[in-house]
């Protein structure tokens, strides 16, 4: 993946070293999105079609409950070695992709904070932990990691490259956008009235739209910029193979799926981001209407 030289976010919250540490024991109770809910077929009907006042209007919405907890505020020094540039470039590359794919329909794209964190950190959300790998929290619209969660894709699922770390904050950007477009909130109140089946297939179309939207934004991040290498869609697909709900299940136990139980299949994961890759068009990603998914 080319992304030196690229712009940096600001959006980029440093935690890492600055109180945390500890982690072990599992469950971001509460769940990120562990949403659930209900059919929804007008979704992709106004997914870009919404009026940005409503956007502006979605900020609670399917926030999940659990004490928040105070939350870091103020800007903090961000550090400025590889990893970390890499990550504001990421960022960056969101907010301009979405940022122009928003505009086009006459509506605002609010980016996300991304949140680098060891250990623990509190977020709205609850207490996060890097054992459930990275997650999304619509109540304070942020992304949170650990980095060491890529180290354990490298480890343990033999998962490594530039794309397909950018996949996997592609990925949790792609929550954020259900959040501004208002589909996770829908999700959300739909699940109150089903039953956990139906909660469970709900979420995982919603997964699979994120990982969609992560291949919206890499065809048109590389069309603008030109960022991926030889190499670069397989070893993300491999990422998307590697923590799909079957693989994950098969592997030992001591891991949590990231920010959510369920994802989908390997097989799902890899059809919905090649979905979003190829097309570039987010109405390409109505997993809610998909007769197979
Ligand atoms: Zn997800």
């Amino acid at each position: 993946m080319k992304w030196e030289g690229n712009r940096e976010s600001d959006n980029v919250e440093d935690r890492r070293g600055g109180g945390g540490g500890g982690g072990g024991g599992f469950g971001f109770g509460g769940g990120s999105l562990s949403i659930g809910g209900v059919v929804i077929a007008l979704i992709l009907s106004f997914v870009f079609g919404i009026n940005p006042l409503t956007l502006l209007g979605m900020a609670d919405g399917g926030a999940p409950q659990q004490s928040a907890g105070q939350q870091a505020a103020g800007p903090t020094a961000t550090a400025n070695d590889p990893e970390t540039r890499f990550m504001k470039t990421v960022l960056a590359d969101t907010e301009d992709t979405w940022g122009a794919l928003f505009s086009a329909q006459g509506a605002q794209y609010q980016p996300p904070k991304l949140v680098l964190f060891t250990g623990r950190t509190s977020t709205a959300c609850g207490t996060g932990q890097s054992s459930t790998g990275p997650f999304y929290c619509p109540a304070d619209r942020k992304v949170y990691i650990d980095l060491a969660f890529y180290r354990l894709m490298k480890e343990r699922f033999h998962v490594s490259g530039e794309f397909a770390q950018a996949y996997v904050i592609a990925h949790e950007v792609g929550h954020h956008v259900q959040h501004l477009l208002g589909v996770s909130d829908q999700v959300h109140q739909a699940q109150q009235n089903t039953n956990e089946t139906e909660g469970n297939a709900l979420s995982v179309r919603l997964e699979l739209q994120a990982d969609c939207f992560a291949g919206v934004w890499a065809f048109h991040a590389n069309r603008s910029r030109q960022i991926l290498e030889q190499g670069d869609v397989e070893a993300a697909l491999s990422a998307a193979t590697a923590i799909g709900d079957d693989a994950l299940q098969r592997q030992a136990q001591g891991y949590v799926v990231p920010d959510s139980f369920t994802h989908g299949t390997s097989a799902q994961r890899t059809r919905w981001f090649r979905t979003g890759l190829e097309s570039g068009d987010v109405a390409q990603c109505d997993t809610f209407k998909a007769r197979q998914l």
